[in-house]
């Protein structure tokens, strides 16, 4: 069995626009630059995840199902592009939430690694060859925990942090011309 690297990607804020708890198709936006980073990603070759904090659920504010249609709206929106999401993992809980068994202290919350590590076993996926990239500090430290290489994304164009992420870890292979 061999393992192969992936780009862990946060979602809101980092591949789409969110102003606070966003659930509604309608208001869907890319973030500059995300459409082209996924095709770019894809176009390599290399798998790519969202690993979400969707602590809205937790607390009441939209359901499981309505963050699930919402993310099937940005699959289909990032196949159109030339993208592949290979898949999506979430934290539904919240230190807020109404609910104790929302209220729990997880390991899936970022900055816990667990959404990771949930996606590494699943996808059989190298960690240690991985990326993930996200708008905050608890990305970057999920990433760090999970033991990937993470980049805090404060760039105006996902594009551009893509193209130097692809350019320090994975460089094109120039295939050898005699043996
Ligand atoms: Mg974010």
């Amino acid at each position: 069995m061999s393992q192969k690297p992936a780009i862990f990607l946060d979602r809101d804020n980092t591949l789409i626009h969110d102003d606070g708890h966003i659930y509604e198709i309608e208001k869907f936006a890319w973030i500059n630059g995300a459409a082209a980073a996924l095709k770019r990603f894809h176009e390599a070759n290399i798998p790519v995840f969202i690993v979400t904090n969707q602590g809205g659920i937790g607390r009441g504010i939209f359901s499981e199902d309505q963050m699930h249609q919402f993310n099937n709206h940005i699959i289909a929106a990032a196949n159109k592009a030339g993208g592949l999401i290979t898949d999506i993992a979430f934290c539904p809980h919240h230190p807020l939430s109404p609910d104790p068994a929302m209220a729990i202290a997880c390991g899936c919350r970022k900055p816990e690694p667990g959404l990771l590590f949930k996606l590494a076993q699943k996808w059989e996926i190298d960690l240690s060859a991985s990326v993930m990239i996200g708008d905050r500090d608890s990305d970057v430290e999920a990433g760090r925990r999970a033991g990937a290489k993470s980049y805090l994304f404060i760039q105006n164009n996902l594009d551009d942090l893509a193209k130097q992420v692809m350019s320090t870890h994975f460089p094109i292979k120039i295939g050898k011309t005699h043996a």
